[in-house]
């Protein structure tokens, strides 16, 4: 193709699309996707697990593109540090501390009222997995951590469900798409003796670039509308790795593992809870406590907390006090998220201490 031709002044074919259609114009436009495609987005289901950077770019352009249903989990807020790269978030998510299944579900329904969206806060696990992910034509990996993915690849190998890993760290990210039985897993390819290494590096500890993220966002999005739109074939069943800073792309052949532990030996490890702890890290300095089945009144513990003393802030869905240096904010689940220090004890104690056992 000349360098001009795709600037050249081309007369559109006349549609005679769907008046509904109108807003994918563009996208039916497209040979791989045409009406067809568009129909199938359309009644097409996808879970976004994490709305990070990752999941929230991704989730956006799934939403545009029409996808009929989107359930959007995470356990987070939205904090300041989040605005440069999590592209569902403002100013007044971060001064509200909204969590991010709020801000990006009203976000994502102002984006296109034609679909459902549901934004879960909740922090994924083994014992919620099933109940969150259940139903879904394909899960989207929007974490930042290690346990979480091997616990979506664990449901998706076993529920026979495509996942796509996405991850991006200072100006690296990668992609590989997973349909269990056709394709290598998650544990195929990082649970060998020398993967070690790769799982350190996170964005709290080296840092991110907003472009590696809409990179990599973009490329596990493009694979989602191919699958949800039934064009496997275009599929490149390779992982994808790109250094923004470099400029270095590159594209590996993934074997399976014939001793694979969850795609050959069917040991769904994580699925079973035998390797969640009860506190995790969580980021820089911080560590979350899992309290699960727990329902909090809100409302009563910031009474109980201010009628100390504590400067309390508090919306619907959590609450932030200080006991310098030390910050913990409490969602309405039981699970709290202590910051300023890394260590089991402090939380436990403070958790003990101010919510009770
Ligand atoms: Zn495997």
């Amino acid at each position: 193709m000349k360098p001009g031709a795709l600037l050249a002044h081309k007369r559109l074919p006349v549609l005679s699309i769907n008046p509904d259609f109108e807003r994918y114009s563009r996208q039916i436009l497209f040979a791989g996707m045409g009406e067809e495609g568009q129909r199938k987005l359309q009644t097409a289901s996808a879970v976004v697990v994490g709305c990070g950077a990752i999941g929230a770019s991704a989730a956006q352009l799934l939403a545009r593109a029409g996808v009929g249903r989107l359930r959007v989990i995470d356990r987070d807020f939205v904090e300041p540090s989040n605005l440069q790269r999590q592209a569902l978030f403002d100013e007044s998510d971060s001064r509200n501390a909204l969590p991010k299944a709020v801000a990006a579900e009203s976000k994502l329904r102002q984006l296109n009222s034609q679909i459902k969206i549901d934004g879960m806060v909740s922090d994924l696990t083994s014992h919620n997995a099933e109940e969150l992910l259940n139903g879904f034509d394909l899960i989207l990996d929007g974490t930042d951590n290690f346990e979480t993915r091997f616990l979506l690849n664990d449901f998706a190998v076993h529920a026979v469900r495509p996942w796509i890993y996405a991850a991006a760290v200072g100006s690296y990210g990668l992609t590989y798409t997973i349909r269990p039985g056709i394709t290598a897993c998650l544990a195929c390819l990082l649970e060998t003796p020398d993967a070690g290494g790769m799982l350190e590096e996170t964005c709290d500890t080296i840092g991110v670039l907003g472009p590696i993220v809409s990179l990599v966002a973009s490329l596990q999005a493009a694979e989602a509308l191919k699958i949800l739109s039934s064009n496997t074939l275009a599929l490149g069943n390779r992982l994808l790795s790109c250094d923004i800073w470099s400029g270095r792309l590159q594209s590996i052949a993934v074997a399976r593992n014939s001793q694979c532990r969850a795609c050959v030996r069917h040991e769904y490890s994580y699925l079973r809870g035998e390797s969640q702890p009860h506190i995790t890290m969580c980021g820089r300095d911080s560590v979350q406590i899992h309290e699960r089945r727990r329902s909090l009144d809100l409302a009563s513990l910031s009474d109980r907390l201010s009628a100390t003393g504590l400067p309390v802030k508090k919306n619907d869905f959590l609450l932030k006090f200080a006991v310098p240096p030390y910050e913990m904010i409490v969602f309405g689940d039981g699970r709290a998220i202590l910051k300023g220090s890394t260590d089991p004890a402090v939380a436990r104690s403070l958790y003990a201490r101010y919510i009770g056992a």
